[in-house]
């Protein structure tokens, strides 16, 4: 865990260097062109950074043992930055839109595109480098950090893309509404992405379970307990961070001994854990005619006509 944390961080300040050198890239193809195309593709480069110093502060945090304060980790942690992350790229779309907006009833020439052009297509290519390098590092280290940074660095070599097409197009047909109305429609591919990232954050803060097909790998081993003696029910998930949580209720016949209850339980929580290392595993122990208590309260009020599988308490 701890290592991985470290590797999250060279990816992160990775990130960060590029961005430095890629800013510094763009502001120069402003500088030549004029174009607000390339100072908007430049601000966003800037949120870039700040967006990155601010992920790298999180994934501290975020793998932070647990403590007594928080006995569930800290991996929520990564939650704050893919919002805030999704939350600076929005604001960044606006500002380009409103950029864009201003440019199109003002028209400007711009000038000496072409070396603008190249100095903007450098800077491009370290990002689309940078961001697929991450995106690996991503699938492989589980991150969300990571993953939104690489999926920030893409939007913006989407952006650089979009602005350069343009602002070379614009000497040769002469049309200056070209440059801001690429620029609108690059914010708004941005203004997806944000929305996704946002999106993401609100799961993961809304305790939203594991995804379809973990579900899937988690039944097929409890498929291999169930039996006529074991039922599971009550299964819950919730993913937060890299890490995966999983509760359960294992019902067996009451005459069994404390002893082998507890030998069942113990192999279904280890199938469980070799499935989904470091998975916080709950099993709660109950008989096969006992429901817990306040999964019998829950019930009742959906479905009535099932509590008479769920008898009261009897002594076992
Ligand atoms: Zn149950």
């Amino acid at each position: 865990m701890h290592n991985a944390g470290m590797q999250a961080r060279t990816y992160l300040r990775a990130s960060l260097v590029a961005a430095l050198v890629v800013i510094s890239l763009k502001l120069l193809a402003w500088k030549v062109t004029g174009s607000v195309g390339f100072l908007s593709d430049a601000m966003e480069s800037i949120v870039n950074v700040a967006a990155a110093a601010f992920a790298l502060f999180i994934v501290r945090i975020a793998e932070a043992p647990p403590d007594a304060d928080h006995p569930y980790g800290h991996t929520k942690a990564e939650y704050f930055s893919s919002g805030i992350e999704g939350l600076l790229i929005g604001v960044a779309a606006v500002l380009i839109m409103i950029e864009a907006g201003h440019r199109l009833t003002h028209p400007q020439p711009i000038s000496d595109v072409p070396l603008g052009a190249v100095i903007s297509a450098l800077a491009t290519a370290i990002n689309l480098g940078v961001a697929l390098w991450m995106l690996r590092g991503a699938r492989r280290l589980r991150s969300i950090v990571i993953e939104a940074d690489a999926r920030h660095l893409m939007t913006d070599v989407w952006t650089s893309a979009g602005v350069i097409a343009g602002v070379l197009l614009v000497p040769i047909t002469g049309w200056l509404w070209l440059d801001p109305v690429i620029g609108i429609a690059v914010a708004l591919h941005i203004l997806s992405e944000a929305f996704s990232l946002v999106k993401r954050s609100v799961d993961g803060l809304m305790d939203k379970s594991m995804d379809d097909d973990d579900l899937a790998g988690l039944q097929a081993v409890l498929d291999r307990f169930r039996s006529a003696d074991l039922r599971f029910d009550h299964v819950r998930t919730r993913v937060a961070g890299t890490r995966r949580f999983a509760s359960m209720h294992l019902h067996m016949p009451g005459h069994w001994t404390l002893q082998r209850a507890a030998n069942c339980r113990y192999a279904v929580e280890k199938a469980l854990l070799e499935a989904y290392p470091g998975m916080s595993v709950t099993i709660e122990m109950l008989t096969s005619a006992q429901e817990s208590l306040q999964e019998e309260n829950a019930q009742m009020s959906v479905h009535a006509e099932c509590s008479q599988q769920h008898p009261a308490p009897q002594q076992d």
